[in-house]
């Protein structure tokens, strides 16, 4: 079977690292995760930093997050935190939030406790984040600083969320947990680290820095895994992407990231699985397409999730046209797209999933509406009904919210809008909030042939001139721009009598 050999057994003790034997390095720590960190450790408990973070810190890159694992429970952390908000409904972990930075603190999962991310913990909103910090602000206390004493002669709260507590003076694994009755409800959900690290995905991201002496430590070998720049899954490879098939995707989102590569046996079976994707939530499927296209390695996930098999996994209509249209524009064009999110990723600009599912379902998009009687392809009703047939197909596997829905839309209808500047007309199109993101689409668009180039440079210019000069650039604005080939067209269209690659869109007399 697909069994990574060495880590077949039952963990054993640890290889602990010492601080003078690795490069994790309190500079490199976010000062609000040292904060908690020392926090749990005051108050008497394990805490350690785990996952993602101090992977990428021993590859020298920044952490996108700081993860913390402890042993303390989740009431625990709360009654340490003033900041701290508890999340998750199966499992329940504790947020503790600074401002704009989360730190996430998870006590040690038992073997028979849902694994790290396995249900999607609901989005905490950025209006959640202030609500906290004014009440924190009323209640006079420094976001950044509250926290508050544990007060151990207190009985512990049972937690709201219908898991029971556990019983105090229980220690390491096998909890007893009851409800509010004493029935036992579930004895064995925290763990402690010997189990923890079997919830966790690959060798990679099972490391533990210990902040009681900066140590880490290594139980499956996943330093010399990030050493050889690669990546294993922990235990029998089937049976963990059977338990949570997203473990496909993160595969691939590392291996598009890091530059790592997946090593044979954890690669083998996610052609045979990756059908298993299909009874993933969508709400996490959205999530997971998020972090593989708008972390700045768009592009690369892009390319190794075609090579693995997985994109049709998450939008089976993109696939299917861009099998039907091999070396087609629009993948271009998506291509093209995501190495732009990049480029801003990397710049610390912002970047939308709006515009992305615009990227992603161009494809689909522009099929629909060709498949329309030519003289509709203007229409804009007809440009809203293939939007809304495309989002709806790709709801089916991965939920776009409404917001970026109607994002979606108003970008496909300003197309038209944006080919055909009429008058004075054009210059509201410029206060339109969509503005923006129609105009970036429609310079990818013109920088492949698929809409008129002298008119996304009108819009160009448009905006970098004076008030005077836009008057009078919409006074003698073409306005046939429209007439002579408006409208979101696919490489059915833009290819038609022609070498794809080296044609020059010309005006088509039918539209579109
Ligand atoms: P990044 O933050 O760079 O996206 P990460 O590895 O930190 O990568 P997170 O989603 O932040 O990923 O998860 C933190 C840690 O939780 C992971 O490193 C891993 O140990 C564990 N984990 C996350 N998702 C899963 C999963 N689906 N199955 C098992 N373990 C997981
Ligand atoms: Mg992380």
């Amino acid at each position: 079977m697909n069994q990574n050999p060495d880590l077949s057994a039952a963990p054993g003790a640890p290889r602990i690292i010492p601080r003078s034997d690795h490069p994790v390095s309190r500079s490199n720590i976010s000062p609000n995760a040292l904060r908690v960190l020392y926090r749990l450790k005051e108050a008497g408990f394990e805490a350690f930093l785990v996952g993602g973070c101090v992977r990428d810190i021993i590859i020298g890159r920044h952490p996108k997050d700081f993860d913390v694992a402890t042993d303390a429970l989740p009431e625990e952390v709360r009654r340490l935190f003033r900041n701290c908000r508890l999340v998750g409904r199966r499992f329940r972990l504790a947020h503790i939030v600074y401002g704009r930075e989360v730190i996430e603190v998870a006590t040690f999962r038992a073997a028979s406790a849902p694994p790290p991310s396995e249900e999607p913990v609901p989005v905490r909103s950025e209006d959640e984040d202030e609500l906290l910090e004014e009440e924190l602000a009323a209640a006079g206390e420094d976001p950044l600083e509250a926290t508050t004493p544990l007060d151990l002669t207190q009985p512990l709260e049972v937690p709201d969320f219908g898991d029971g507590h556990r019983d105090s003076g229980s220690g390491g694994a096998g909890h007893r947990v009851h409800d509010d009755h004493g029935r036992l409800l579930r004895d064995n959900m925290y763990g402690n680290i010997d189990a923890d690290v079997w919830r966790r995905d690959f060798t990679v991201n099972a490391l533990y820095y210990n902040i009681a002496d900066f140590s880490i430590w290594d139980y499956v070998g996943g330093l010399a895994d990030i050493q050889a720049g690669r990546l294993r899954l922990i235990g029998d490879v089937e049976t963990r992407y059977r338990e949570d098939p997203v473990r496909m995707l993160r595969a691939a989102r590392f291996e598009a990231k890091l530059g790592f590569v997946i090593d044979a046996a954890s690669a083998a079976p996610i052609e045979r699985l990756r059908g298993l994707l299909a009874s993933v939530p969508p709400a996490r499927l959205f999530d997971e397409t998020a972090k593989l296209f708008l972390t700045g390695h768009g592009a690369d996930s892009y390319r190794v999730l075609r090579a693995r098999g997985l994109f049709a996994a998450l939008f089976p209509a993109v696939d299917r046209y861009l099998q039907q249209h091999p070396g087609s524009l629009v993948e271009d064009l998506l291509v093209q797209g995501l190495r732009n999110t990049d480029r801003r990723v990397e710049e610390d600009k912002p970047v939308t999933p709006t515009f992305l599912f615009s990227l992603l379902l161009y494809g689909p998009i522009a099929s629909i509406i060709e498949s329309f009687p030519p003289n509709r392809w203007h229409e804009p009703q007809a440009i809203l009904d293939a939007c809304d047939r495309a989002l709806h197909e790709a709801q089916q596997r991965v939920s776009i919210p409404r917001r970026i829905a109607l994002g979606v839309r108003e970008m496909y209808a300003l197309q038209p809008r944006l080919e055909g500047p009429r008058g004075r007309r054009a210059l509201r199109l410029l206060e339109q909030p969509r503005f923006r993101a129609a105009y970036d689409l429609l310079m990818l668009r013109a920088s492949l042939g698929l809409a008129v180039p002298e008119v996304a440079q009108w819009w160009t210019r448009l905006q970098s001139v004076s008030p005077a000069e836009r008057e009078q650039m919409v006074e003698a604005a073409p306005g046939g721009a429209r007439a002579a080939g408006a409208g979101v067209g696919g490489d059915d269209v833009a290819g038609s009598g022609a070498p794809r690659r080296r044609r020059r869109r010309r005006p088509r007399s039918s539209g579109a």
